[in-house]
């Protein structure tokens, strides 16, 4: 498009020669003020165009014109490669979170609806006689003034027990009946510092008196004393009434002492973890978990004290709400108290702000759940809810995937809440795969042909219906076909029932699931999907097949702590489990969370390429291991950067970036190793291949381009075999999962659970998910996948259909069956979308 001098931009954003990431210098020019969703195949450039290239520059532009200290700060970070934009309003992103939880983190606190319902309860709340105003700031239990002093606010305390401690009271305390104490010398340390007080280390735990236990386990005390080690309890009496000079001092420290101390001080994740797994969480017995002082929860509104409101589902709270509007409208009774005038102005700012979250299907959360225990798309969409009430306008929201985990039952307020964005004055991006959300956009901005090095262009700008007329187009040819209901649908070997489950809001819950099929479990969000088969159907199977709940990241503290805390669920299993001998739960949770962990060390190709290296004759002259390749091992790694590549940039108000290591230039490793080649590659060259230049490359090579083949087929071959879990979305870490579940023996009769497989997934890549699923399934094993998706539902054997609604007024079954027969259910919310996508 020529440019002529003096051109309003203010109609449109303007974008010339982007070549972040995959994209291929490529111009765009899109309308303000409308809905532009981008689409195209996963991998094709949508997030590298919407989030890469506009956002990071709006960002970019916004950050150099507060303060020339984080200008300096961001040239650290990467810049996006474009040589101009031009029209682009500040830009707010809502991204799904693969940030950190943060466990203090409330739907209340980032909605900022408990702020107002503090000012509400410190303003207008009923407060017994003789209790002086308490500020706003008294109602929050991340503030001193209103934290309950035992737990300070955290409405639990973290506690050791004897069984917690000493798992197995029939072992000595030579045999380690004390688990929690260190292992190795300190453990022996602290055993011959019993010796030397006179206690008999080689009776059962269980024989010495409760006193003892007590001391040994709880005590504070500290005392020092002469230690022999290797002599045995009459030897050591003696030896002290000889005063015989000891090996040294030994200070005593409680078991209890240890764990707490090693929790709260230790440097090291790994003994922190240790330590969490002798502690318990219990209510805090003060506030009995309402994490408040006591007269912080005398003062009540609609008879409730501030933490019984904020545990209420915010449909009711938005009923509370609309009668307080009601009885202190100034209409109603000229007459009125300042309380009347506060109560009426708070009120209406609550329902608007409640209603908003209400009409994005979200009523069912309460404003005390914490965010970690959300999804990823129903914390965008309290973030979306809060914006759409901000009253910004001249903004240009990003978000990605917002339609994921909705029910197409619920999209439809999805994209009211983006139309309330766009009609006060703001453009909205999107980057979507759902067809409901792509078909009302404004604007489409396709990209593609197909993912990585094939992608990169866009294969059409401009008004929805026009992307009919674009052949090339595989996002056109999902949108305006349909599917195929399944074939053939396979008999199931049998059923494994559940029964009588509890769990969050599922109401005695009897489910049967069938044995060798492919089942899919729908429902509108909040129906009870999850808790019926990520919670209860996982955690029954994993008890019954005593397998210990796998724990993948090396950070794992948190969650060590979470599951200590974790509800057992309510139910059990009534029949059918002998028939499943394994269970695989394949999350989109991280595949790592440094930048140490890559494709290519997950999936353990990357042994097999170390060990081809270590093969070349160079290798074997120096005398190069297959460790040397390695960029975990000091040996063969960049002295600088340890072998990450990348060194962290700590910025003070913002979250910590990475930028390429000085010394290697990013290569991970020292000069030497580099030398090393392998049919003309170096080690790094080969972590910077894309999965399918390496199945070219390894040619010759069968056990490496079997697993590259497998990693193709769930439709990852763009991915480069050294890209860091990092940067990889939650969809890719599940099908990287996949894919090594794939490619390793598949034995016995396996249980795969998976949760929401297609997020993040284009339509053309669904299809390959199915055929991967499918191929388990006729291998003899189970699936079971909690999905939106109706062209999965349209395709599988069996679905369940959870419902009616959501939290409360959902946690039943309401239909079961054959694609076809949920078709004829009637109070199925899920039958008329599954038809209207049915050919
Ligand atoms: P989409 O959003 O369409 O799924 P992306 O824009 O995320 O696609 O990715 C396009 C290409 O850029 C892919 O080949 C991907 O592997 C690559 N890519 C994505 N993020 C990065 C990154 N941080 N560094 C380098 N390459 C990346
Ligand atoms: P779905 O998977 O169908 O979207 P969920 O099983 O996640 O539904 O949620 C069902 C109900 O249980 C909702 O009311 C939800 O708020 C509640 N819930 C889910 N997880 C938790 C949790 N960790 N703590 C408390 N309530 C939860
Ligand atoms: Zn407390
Ligand atoms: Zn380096």
């Amino acid at each position: 498009m020529e440019k002529h001098k003096g051109d309003d931009f203010s109609g449109y954003v303007e974008v010339r020669g982007a070549r972040t990431h995959n994209l291929k210098n490529v111009d765009l020019l899109v309308p303000r003020d409308a809905l532009v969703v981008f689409t195209g195949v996963s991998g094709s450039g949508k997030s590298s165009l919407a989030f890469g290239t506009l956002y990071a520059e709006a960002q970019r532009r916004y950050l150099e014109s507060v303060s020339p200290y984080a200008r300096r700060l961001f040239n650290q970070m990467s810049v996006p490669e474009v040589d101009q934009i031009h029209g682009l309003p500040p830009a707010v992103a809502l991204q799904q979170g693969r940030g950190a939880a943060n466990t203090r983190s409330t739907v209340g606190s980032v909605t900022t609806i408990s702020n107002l319902l503090r000012m509400l309860y410190s303003r207008a709340g009923n407060y017994p006689d003789g209790l002086g105003i308490i500020y706003a700031e008294g109602f929050s239990s991340n503030t001193p003034e209103g934290a309950c002093p035992e737990c300070h606010g955290l409405g639990k305390v973290y506690s050791v027990t004897e069984d917690s401690m000493v798992p197995d009271a029939s072992l000595s305390i030579r045999e380690r009946a004390i688990a929690a104490w260190p292992t190795a010398w300190g453990g022996q340390n602290q055993r011959d510092i019993l010796t030397s007080m006179g206690y008999d280390v080689d009776v059962p735990w269980k024989d010495l008196p409760q006193q003892t236990r007590d001391w040994i386990l709880f005590t504070e005390e500290q005392p020092e004393v002469p230690v022999y080690p290797g002599l045995s309890l009459k030897e050591t009496q003696k030896a002290i009434l000889q005063k015989r000079q000891p090996d040294y001092m030994g200070t005593f420290t409680s078991a209890r002492r240890h764990v707490m101390h090693t929790f709260a001080n230790s440097q090291s994740a790994q003994m922190k973890k240790r330590a969490a797994q002798y502690m318990l969480s219990v209510r805090c017995p003060l506030c009995e978990g309402k994490k408040l002082r006591a007269a912080s929860l005398l003062v009540k509104v609609a008879g409730l004290d501030i933490a019984e409101i904020s545990s209420l589902p915010l449909a009711r709270l938005l009923e509370i709400a609309n009668v307080l509007a009601y009885q202190s409208d100034p209409s109603r009774d000229p007459i009125q108290d300042g309380k009347c005038v506060v109560t009426f102005r708070i009120a209406n700012e609550l329902i608007a702000r409640l209603q908003v979250i209400q009409d994005l299907g979200l009523g069912y959360l309460a404003l005390d759940r914490s965010t970690p225990t959300l999804s990823p798309g129903e914390l965008q969409r309290l973030r979306l809810a809060t914006q759409v009430q901000s009253h910004l306008f001249g903004v240009v929201y990003v978000l990605d995937e917002p339609s994921a985990g909705l029910h197409p039952a619920d999209t439809r307020a999805l994209m009211n809440a983006l139309q309330k964005l766009r009609v006060a004055g703001n453009t909205v991006f999107v980057v979507e795969h759902e067809i409901d959300v792509i078909a009302q956009a404004d604007w489409i901005v396709d990209v593609g042909p197909a993912a990585g090095e094939s992608g990169g262009e866009i294969l059409y700008s401009g008004p929805a219906d026009g992307l009919k007329n674009v052949p090339t187009s595989l996002t056109a040819k999902y949108l305006y076909q349909k599917s195929p209901l399944a074939q053939g649908q396979r008999k199931p070997k049998g059923w494994l029932k559940l029964a009588v489950v509890q769990t969050n809001n599922l109401k005695d819950v009897e489910a049967s699931f069938p044995i060798g099929v492919f089942t899919a479990v729908s429902g509108v969000s909040g129906s009870g999907k999850s808790s019926l088969v990520s919670r209860a159907l996982v955690q029954l199977m994993r008890e019954y097949l005593g397998s210990p709940a796998e724990v993948e990241h090396d950070d794992a503290t948190e969650e060590v702590l979470h599951s200590a805390e974790e509800l057992p669920v309510e139910g059990k299993i009534i029949s059918g489990q002998e028939l499943i001998t394994r269970l695989v739960v394949v999350d989109q949770k991280p595949i790592g969370r440094t930048p140490r962990s890559n494709l290519a060390t997950y999936t353990g190709l990357f042994d097999y390429v170390r060990s081809l290296f270590a093969k070349t004759s160079l290798a074997k002259s120096r005398k190069y291991d297959a460790g040397r390749f390695s960029f975990n091992v000091a040996k063969g790694r960049c002295p600088h950067c340890k072998g990450e590549g990348q060194v962290m940039v700590e910025l003070l108000f913002l979250p910590s970036v990475y930028s390429p290591c000085p010394a290697c230039g990013g290569s991970r490793y020292n000069a030497e190793t580099l030398q090393v080649r392998y049919r003309d590659k170096d080690i790094s060259e080969i972590l910077k291949m894309s999965v399918d230049e390496a199945w070219a490359f390894f040619e010759g090579e069968d056990v490496i381009r079997d697993s590259l083949q497998v990693i193709r087929e769930v439709g990852l071959g763009y991915l480069r075999l050294g890209q860091s879990a990092t940067e990889l979305s939650g969809g890719e870490a599940q099908r990287i999962k996949l894919a090594t579940e794939l490619q390793g023996k598949q034995r016995g009769s396996t249980l795969y659970v998976l949760d929401e497989p297609t997020t993040g997934l284009h339509p053309s890549d669904v299809e390959r998910l199915l055929l991967q699923l499918n191929r388990l399934v006729d291998a003899g094993h189970t699936v079971v996948v909690v999905e939106h998706d109706m062209d999965v539902l349209a395709q599988c054997d069996w679905i369940i259909d959870m419902g009616p609604g959501a939290g409360n007024e959902g946690g039943t079954i309401v239909a079961q069956g054959k694609p076809e027969d949920i078709l004829k259910a009637s109070g199925s919310k899920t039958a008329p979308y599954l038809k209207s996508r049915m050919a």
